[in-house]
């Protein structure tokens, strides 16, 4: 049988214990308090939020303190230990060191275990606040796009014909022959079908070489008399350069009535170009050749730039050319199911991209086209 321990000796190794644990949880104090107060664990957040605590750093604390119980409370702890030496005292004694053990151990557990549990309710909060979302952030604004220079143009141009009395025409991209060619006066082997050599399906569609079809179309389908104008991409077989991509914007016009002259041609024709390009603006027509018109003329107008001085943009005539014009043909007409005799009309079409070029100063227009945002973003 081991010596005896008296209460003294007992005591003593019980209170080293005590002081041991107490050095040690010393940097958990600030977590004990009365696990029923809720404001004790926000205050406690509030000051950790201060000091930069985190989630990690609470969730290390925790697993510190486990261990910390286990080392002064466990099974195989020097307290554990102690707690058997009390059997080997004078049997009158053990009462009272009972009474002394259970105290202390009380003390140290009852911290642990109040420290324990705010340090989960610290760790709980903590994770929320991680996985909100914080409405008071300032949002990222979603960068605010604009509009092609292409269709500011375009649109521009929808709007002055709009407000001349003219419907806007939607027309199909891919055309069959008739309508690309023959309908627009443009028989086979005539020699225009190889100026406008375009793109071909394998079953003999066409991607239409100009928005003229359009004409027909509206014709078709509304018969006379018509006032339209039709946007759209046209496409040839061309290869790309500075002026030139296999794939352009145009825009057509179609003004068929009774009584419709070259002058009412003349005078819508420069009616826009005033509104598109100023009052101060002067259109000249040179005679010209097109199938589907008769007389037919090119159009242009004065320098927007130099007003007729004559500029880079102008190479110097005091004039930019800028599209084609006629009357309509009688035989597209009589093609398109309208009686040339009851009615004649005009027509006339222009690039839009020419004139993105000119307006904005462009030196190529398959920029254009690149859809690269370092040059999109400078016409915001
Ligand atoms: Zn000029």
């Amino acid at each position: 049988m081991a010596d005896a321990v008296t209460f003294e000796e007992l005591k003593s190794g019980a209170d080293r214990i005590f002081e041991a644990f107490g050095r040690e949880f010393k940097r958990f104090e600030r977590f004990v308090g009365d696990n029923q107060d809720a404001f004790f664990v926000q205050a406690t957040i509030k000051e950790l939020e201060r000091d930069k605590f985190s989630l990690a750093d609470s969730e290390s604390l925790s697993r510190e303190l486990s261990d910390l119980r286990t080392r002064f409370t466990g099974k195989k702890s020097e307290w554990a230990a102690a707690k058997k030496t009390v059997g080997r005292m004078d049997p009158e004694e053990r009462g009272r060191a009972g009474q002394y053990l259970l105290a202390i151990e009380v003390g140290m557990t009852d911290r642990l275990e109040r420290a324990r549990i705010n340090l989960d309710k610290i760790t709980e909060n903590l994770r929320t606040a991680r996985e909100a979302i914080d409405v008071t952030l300032p949002g990222r604004r979603p960068r605010r796009g604009h509009l092609h220079p292409i269709t500011v143009v375009r649109e521009k141009i929808e709007d002055i014909f709009v407000s001349l009395g003219y419907a806007i025409e939607d027309g199909r991209e891919i055309e069959t022959d008739f309508y690309n060619f023959d309908a627009l006066n443009i028989p086979e082997n005539h020699p225009a079908r190889a100026s406008q050599d375009t793109f071909y399906t394998s079953d003999g569609y066409a991607l239409r070489s100009q928005t003229s079809t359009v004409q027909i179309h509206a014709m078709q389908r509304r018969g006379a008399p018509v006032r339209m104008i039709a946007p759209g991409r046209v496409f040839r077989r061309d290869t790309p350069d500075p002026t030139h991509n296999p794939m352009f914007f145009q825009v057509e016009g179609l003004c068929v009535d009774r009584g419709i002259s070259m002058a009412h041609l003349k005078g819508t024709v420069a009616e826009f170009l005033r509104r598109m390009f100023g009052e101060q603006t002067v259109t000249r027509f040179r005679p010209s050749y097109f199938p589907f018109t008769e007389p037919s003329a090119e159009f242009d107008f004065s320098c927007f730039k130099c007003g007729g001085a004559g500029c880079r943009i102008c190479k110097n005539s005091g004039w930019i050319e800028l599209g084609g014009s006629g009357m309509v043909h009688p035989n597209v007409l009589r093609g398109a199911g309208v009686d040339p005799e009851e009615f004649s009309g005009f027509a006339f079409g222009l690039g839009i991209d020419r004139m993105v070029g000119l307006m904005y100063g462009l030196d190529d227009i398959r920029l254009l086209f690149e859809n690269d945002a370092r040059f999109l973003e400078q016409f915001d």
